[in-house]
């Protein structure tokens, strides 16, 4: 049995009418996407995941909270993408998480510190204020610690754009699952299965594809990176 159980809660359902202006991107198939990736990562970490709808549910707000509770999750994490204005594009751009309120030490707020930092490390552009506090029924309903994460707008051209590729969704899926792991105490477990030594020691290191670029030009790198990767 698992130590530790995350309820993710992917926003919205089939029918819903949130979309990018030009119809090529919807929330709801985003969200449900982004949650199966994420509770990927967290299942091979040995945490136990919980989902609040399948592919073709659309429960109600507080079906999803009930799900979370029943569960006895220990943390609970809402997905969506923003939208502002009237159906255009807009310039309002950014990943934004949203807790119920304050202070900073309750432990909603820390979950979203480390996922915040995790975002971060992963260079994800973050709103100006990326931690904000409103009254949403999944976060006011739920017993878990709860952060809803709108990771872009999918009103802008250039977050929609972000939003549909698949590189991306599993850079947004990588930071969730670690700051999740961090907020839990999740122990932090290599996965170098199948994993060249740069690729390892990037993701140990949280270096920049530049800064790899770099190395990788240095005359000794295969020597060096693998001793990076196997901590030599
Ligand atoms: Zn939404």
């Amino acid at each position: 049995m698992s130590q530790f159980i995350v309820c993710l809660d992917p926003g919205h359902g089939p029918g819903c009418a949130n979309r990018s202006p030009d119809g090529s991107y919807q929330e709801q198939e985003f969200a449900y996407d982004v949650a199966g990736r994420v509770k990927a990562r967290l299942e091979a970490r040995g945490v136990e995941v919980v989902l609040t709808r399948d592919a073709e549910g659309y429960p109600s707000l507080s079906q999803r909270c009930l799900a979370s509770n029943g569960a006895g999750a220990h943390a609970f994490v809402s997905l969506h993408s923003n939208a502002a204005g009237n159906g255009g594009w807009e310039s309002a751009s950014g990943l934004e998480m949203y807790t119920s309120a304050g202070p900073d030490t309750a432990p909603r707020n820390v979950l979203a510190q480390r996922l915040k930092e995790r975002f971060e490390a992963e260079r994800v552009a973050l709103r100006t204020v990326p931690i904000r506090h409103y009254g949403y029924a999944v976060l006011t309903g739920t017993e878990a610690p709860a952060v809803l994460i709108e990771y872009g707008f999918h009103t802008s051209r250039s977050d929609t754009a972000l939003l549909l590729d698949g590189s991306y969704r599993e850079k947004l899926a990588r930071a969730t699952a670690d700051g999740i792991c961090a907020f839990l105490g999740v122990a932090w477990r290599e996965e170098t299965a199948g994993e060249s030594d740069r690729d390892t020691v990037q993701r140990r290191f949280r270096l920049a594809d530049e800064t790899m670029d770099y190395l990788s030009a240095y005359q000794y790198a295969d020597a060096l990176l693998q001793r990076l990767a196997t901590g030599a």
